[in-house]
C-alpha cells in the first residue's frame, strides 16, 4: 500500500481585512502519496496558493487557518509552533516560489544561500556544505557548477535562478516539495526545462511534489493526480487521465477549452471562461461557479452540490452529476445523470 505523505482534511483559511473576512479556502480535503506528483489548478483567487502557504504554515497576518487538519507523515502540523515548523520547513517540506528574484538574497552568492540551508539543517562543515552545494547545482543542470557556485543571483538568467531555487529547496532532500507557479515568469523553453527537472528529481529522490499553477497545460505531462480549485473549494479531483479525457465539472471543461491541446489532433478555437470569480467576502451559498456556468440551473445558486464519486480516484462537485435530465448533453460527452446515479 502507498505511504500517505500529506493529508489535508476540511481545511478552512481566511484573511481578516477591513472589508470583512475573505474566506480564501472554504473546506478542502485531499491527500498525496509518497513519490506522487499532484497539480493544484485554478485561476487566481481560487485558493490554490493560500492552500500551499497553509501547508507550509507561512501565512502572515491577516491570514489564519480557521479549522481543519493538515497531516504530514501522519502528524497534524496545524498547531505546531513556529520553532517546530522551522525544522520541518526546508528539512522535510520545501517550497519553490513563483519569482526567484524576490526569494533569493541579492547580496549573497548562490553557493552561500544553498550552503546556509545545508549547514542549518544537516550540520555539515562549511567545506562539506560547499561540496554538496556544487552537487546540487549539478543535479539541477547548472553548467560549470564549481564556478557558478560563487556567482550572485544577478549573474544567473531567469531559468538558472529558478533552478538555483530548486537546488536550495532540494538541498535537504525534502519529502515534499511545493512549487507555486514555478514556470509562470519563464519562456516556454525554460518552462519545459524546469518541468523536466522536477520530473527527474522525483525519479532520483522519490520526492512527492505539489505543483500549483493556473495553467492546466503545465500539469499535463508531469502530474499523476490533479485537484481543480475554484472559489476556495475543490471542484474536481482525479488522475491526469480523468481530468484531461473524462472531465465531469463544467469549470474543468472550461479550463480545458481555454488551453491549446496538441493531443486532440485538430485545430480548435480556444474559448476563455467569461466572467469573474466570486467575491469570497460574501461567497455564494450555492455552487460558486453558478454565475459563469453555461449549464447553471435554479438549484445551483440555492444549494451547494455534494461531491459525486465517479470512480475510486475521481470525484466532482456539480448538480449535473446528481440530477436526471435527458435534455442535457455537454459537448465533452458527459450526459447529465448518467454518472454515478
Ligand atoms: Fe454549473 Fe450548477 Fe454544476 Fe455549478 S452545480 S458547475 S452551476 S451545473
Amino acid at each position: 500500500m502507498s505511504e500517505k505523505i500529506l493529508e489535508v482534511k476540511n481545511l478552512k483559511t481566511s484573511f481578516y481585512t477591513h472589508l470583512g473576512e475573505v474566506q480564501a479556502v472554504r473546506g478542502i480535503s485531499f491527500s498525496l502519496n509518497k513519490g506522487e506528483v499532484m497539480g493544484i489548478v485554478g485561476e487566481s483567487g481560487s485558493g490554490k496558493s493560500v492552500t500551499s502557504l497553509s501547508i507550509m504554515k507561512l501565512l502572515q497576518y491577516p491570514g489564519e487557518i480557521k479549522s481543519g487538519d493538515i497531516f504530514f507523515k501522519g502528524e497534524d502540523i496545524v498547531n505546531k509552533k513556529n520553532k517546530e515548523m522551522l525544522n520541518i520547513r526546508g528539512n522535510e517540506i520545501a517550497m519553490i516560489f513563483q519569482d526567484p528574484m524576490t526569494s533569493l538574497n541579492p547580496v549573497y552568492t548562490i553557493g552561500d544561500q544553498i550552503m546556509e540551508v545545508i549547514i542549518r539543517h544537516q550540520g555539515l562543515s562549511k567545506k562539506k556544505a560547499k561540496e554538496k552545494a556544487i552537487d546540487m547545482l549539478r543535479l539541477v543542470g547548472i553548467p560549470s557548477p564549481e564556478e557558478r557556485v560563487s556567482n550572485y543571483p544577478y549573474e544567473f538568467s531567469g531559468g538558472m535562478r529558478q533552478r538555483a531555487m530548486a537546488a536550495i529547496a532540494l538541498s535537504c532532500e525534502p519529502d515534499l516539495l511545493i512549487a507555486d507557479e514555478p514556470t509562470t515568469a519563464l519562456d516556454v523553453t525554460i518552462q519545459d526545462q524546469i518541468l523536466k527537472l522536477m520530473k527527474d528529481l522525483k525519479e532520483k529522490l522519490d520526492t512527492s511534489i505539489i505543483l500549483i499553477t493556473h495553467d492546466l497545460g503545465v500539469v499535463a505531462d508531469i502530474c499523476t493526480k490533479i485537484v481543480v480549485m475554484y472559489g476556495g473549494l475543490v471542484m474536481e479531483e482525479g488522475t491526469s487521465k480523468d481530468i484531461f479525457y473524462n472531465p465531469k465539472h463544467p469549470y474543468t471543461m472550461g479550463l480545458l477549452k481555454s488551453i491549446p491541446r496538441l493531443d486532440l489532433g485538430e485545430k480548435k478555437r480556444l474559448i476563455p471562461i467569461t466572467g469573474t470569480p466570486p467575491d469570497l467576502i460574501k461567497p455564494p451559498k450555492g455552487c460558486p461557479f453558478t454565475a459563469r456556468c453555461p449549464y447553471a440551473m435554479k438549484i445551483c445558486s440555492l444549494h451547494a452540490p455534494k461531491y459525486t464519486k465517479i470512480d475510486e480516484n475521481h470525484k466532482a462537485m456539480c448538480w449535473l452529476l446528481h440530477k436526471q435530465s435527458p435534455n442535457m448533453k455537454m459537448d465533452t460527452g458527459v450526459k447529465r445523470g448518467i454518472v454515478n446515479e
